[in-house]
């Protein structure tokens, strides 16, 4: 595990800010530190357990992930690059990462407890969801967005399933794997498929806006319950993608004006897609979205 090879000595670490889990004093974390609550779900690599820690009381997810599994898919550097940016941002539409720690065996992620669980889950259970809730969650992700990209971060993996509800019902961007700090213009080919704008299927050196074509995406599977491109075949969803074959099929029934949105942000030259701060002005958003960026159902 590289963070265990480089960084032998000091075998934790934490942002100076993890005030909210312990009280402000620079600590190494170790798993004493924690009462070890009811499992919360299972990764590729892992577990979640809800986690106390002991002096604070303060309530967190711990990510319990096995080097052996982190090493045998190498995907150490990623998870490296996913610390590091995580720990760096201070959102309220971004779960938090408080620190990390690591003993022989495994790495431990202190995250920000998101009590309402996954919402691919939710969106699973009501197959789609309403225009209303849809705007929220969607104008909450852009300012998440906007965000990240003013600090050169691109997120480049925005999809359902690194999205979780967090206590009020607002929505948590959870999963920084495939994220990039850059200033740089990039080609490395990340994320499903199904969310990949035409410049990252194609391989072509791809900016801050593949964040604003999978957001269209997003909006699309809010609305009508499956992502625009979906196909049996890759090779047809990768023909659909580049070929932007966007199809608004007639039942649920969706407004115009959600329709426009979507078409805006789903366009091929990534230098024409509605930019997210005009995406907070258009009139979908203003007329659907609640602006507390809350969705209370
Ligand atoms: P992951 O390894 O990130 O895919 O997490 C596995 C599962 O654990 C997720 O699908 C969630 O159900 C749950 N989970 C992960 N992180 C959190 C969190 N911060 N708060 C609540 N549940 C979580």
């Amino acid at each position: 595990m590289a963070i265990a090879t480089e960084t032998q000595q000091q075998n934790q670490h934490q942002h100076k800010d993890s005030s909210e889990v312990s009280a402000g004093e620079q600590r190494r974390w170790t798993l004493n530190d924690f009462d070890i609550g009811k499992p919360l779900g299972r990764g590729k690599f892992g577990h979640v357990y809800l986690a106390r820690e002991k002096r604070s009381n303060h309530i967190v997810a711990l990510k319990v992930l096995f080097k052996s599994q982190l090493q045998q898919s190498q995907v150490e550097h990623q998870l490296r690059r996913e610390v590091e940016i995580q720990s760096h941002l201070r959102h309220p539409h971004i779960l938090r990462l408080y620190g990390y720690f690591y003993d022989q065996k495994r790495v431990y992620l202190i995250l920000e407890y998101a009590p309402k669980g996954e919402l691919y889950k939710e969106l699973q259970k009501c197959k789609y969801f309403s225009e209303r809730r849809a705007a929220t969650y969607v104008a909450s992700l852009a300012r998440a967005l906007i965000y990240c990209h003013g600090k050169h971060v691109i997120h480049r993996d925005i999809k359902p399933e690194n999205l979780l509800i967090g206590a009020q019902g607002e929505l948590k961007i959870a999963d920084f794997g495939w994220s990039v700090h850059t200033f740089n213009r990039r080609r490395t080919m990340c994320g499903t498929l199904d969310y990949l704008p035409p410049e990252m299927v194609e391989s072509v050196e791809h900016d801050a806006s593949v964040d604003i074509w999978s957001l269209g995406v997003l909006c699309y599977e809010f609305l009508y319950g499956v992502p625009p491109f979906e196909a049996k075949e890759h090779s047809d969803t990768y023909r659909r993608i580049v070929q932007v074959d966007l199809k608004f099929p007639p039942k649920p029934i969706v407004s115009s004006a959600a329709k426009d949105l979507i078409s805006q942000m789903l366009v091929k030259d990534s230098t024409q897609r509605l930019p997210l701060h005009k995406l907070l002005e258009h009139p979908w958003i203003v007329q659907n979205a609640e602006p507390s960026g809350v969705y209370r159902g």
